[in-house]
């Protein structure tokens, strides 16, 4: 039996990406810069729309590094992040030697609670006497936030928003992309994401001035001399001409591989909607528009006759089908224990009850049928 894997990166069958790939060989611009680069940042930018500006970078951390980077974050300081996502949201906040204040989930979106984050900048003010620096809303699995909410906050207080659209590639929010509806946006082009670029990532900037600065940044803060002149320290954060080539062909088949995602999501919920203690996770409203990244589901061992999420993903493994539980809470995580965090028990509730299940390009209708079946057949048992 061919394992199914969760989510592998896939190629476009015309070979876009060697074409570019090549092209940059042929021209002998294998650097961090040149004709791949800026066609691939083009082409962010139109997707992006709104006059974004787009940077490429080596990795979506480097993107949230460099925005935290841009905003001044340092000692003393404390930023906001959603508490249930992939550590890279907050460890480049404590690169800059400042304190991550974590914010609990709400249960539809399973992204950062509004009222909660109202309380988390409260706490902050008292604690520190300053308001957080940033606040960093994640759009988990592809599924936006409840987005005007939590600008209605942030630009109550006046904080900036750093949106993790790292998993959100090609996601919507009321029909406009996530990630450009802060000061920055981030985006990742890692192996396992939307799209791939073997390793990669974008920063989304407002303004030009931005895109210069966080291009200074990412290419070691050299100033513009003959020699090497620094006044800051700097950063090797550019993506290189090859790894943009394989971008630029990966956006010829962003449209088939949000359809291929979005309809599997759709396989599954249509599969286990009347599966009492499988809830599949879709989109709360019809402001939402998730790309679908990873399918996930929830478990209720309660209503499953007793089997959980574990047991599932045991009986998957064993069929040769990749499962992972959903991200632990980085307020439960060890290397964050000192970290505040206003929580009410939601992330924590998903973490005991969620799986990611196979999604993808590479997972056929076929695959999903044997995910569903294996999953149906311990449930009846
Ligand atoms: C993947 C991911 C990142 C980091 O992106 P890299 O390109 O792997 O550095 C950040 N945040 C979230 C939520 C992610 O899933």
């Amino acid at each position: 039996m061919d394992k199914i894997w969760l989510c592998l990166a896939h190629m476009s069958e015309s070979g876009e990406e060697m074409k570019y790939i090549r092209e940059a060989f042929d021209t002998n611009w294998v650097v961090p810069l040149g004709p791949n680069v800026n066609g691939f940042e083009a082409d962010l930018e139109a997707m992006c729309g709104h006059d974004k500006k787009v940077v490429a970078l080596s990795s979506g951390t480097a993107a949230i590094h460099l925005a935290l980077v841009l905003l001044g974050v340092g000692r003393d300081d404390e930023v906001i992040c959603q508490s249930m996502t992939f550590s890279a949201s907050a460890n480049p906040i404590v690169y800059q030697g400042a304190t991550p204040v974590f914010v609990d989930s709400e249960p539809n979106s399973w992204n950062m609670d509004p009222n909660l984050l109202e309380d988390a900048i409260r706490q902050s003010l008292t604690r520190t006497g300053r308001k957080p620096k940033a606040i960093i809303p994640v759009y988990l699995y592809g599924m936006p936030a409840y987005i005007d909410d939590i600008f209605d906050v942030a630009n109550r207080y006046d904080i900036p928003v750093i949106e993790d659209a790292a998993e959100g590639f090609g996601s919507q929010w009321k029909g406009r992309e996530v990630g450009t509806f802060g000061m920055f946006g981030i985006m990742s082009f890692n192996g396992n994401k939307m799209i791939t670029t073997s390793g990669g990532g974008a920063l989304i900037c407002s303004t030009e001035e931005q895109k210069r600065r966080a291009m200074f940044f990412a290419t070691q803060a050299r100033e513009p001399m003959p020699y090497y002149l620094h006044r800051e320290i700097g950063y090797n954060y550019r993506m290189s001409n090859i790894c943009a080539g394989i971008g630029r062909g990966q956006m010829t088949i962003l449209p088939d591989h949000l359809a291929h995602h979005r309809a599997l999501c759709a396989r599954y919920a249509e599969a286990f909607e009347n599966v009492d203690g499988i809830t599949v996770h879709t989109n709360p409203d019809e402001r939402f528009n998730s790309n679908y990244w990873l399918s996930t589901i929830l478990v209720d061992p309660a209503r499953t006759g007793g089997v959980d999420y574990e047991a599932l993903r045991i009986a998957l493994d064993a069929a040769a089908i990749e499962s992972r539980p959903l991200w632990k809470p980085m307020h439960t995580q060890p290397v964050f224990s000192g970290a505040p965090a206003v929580v009410n028990g939601v992330s924590e509730n998903l973490f005991a009850k969620g799986l990611c299940l196979p999604s993808g390009p590479m997972v056929s209708d076929a695959d999903a049928d044997r995910v569903i079946d294996t999953i149906l057949n311990i449930i009846k048992r």
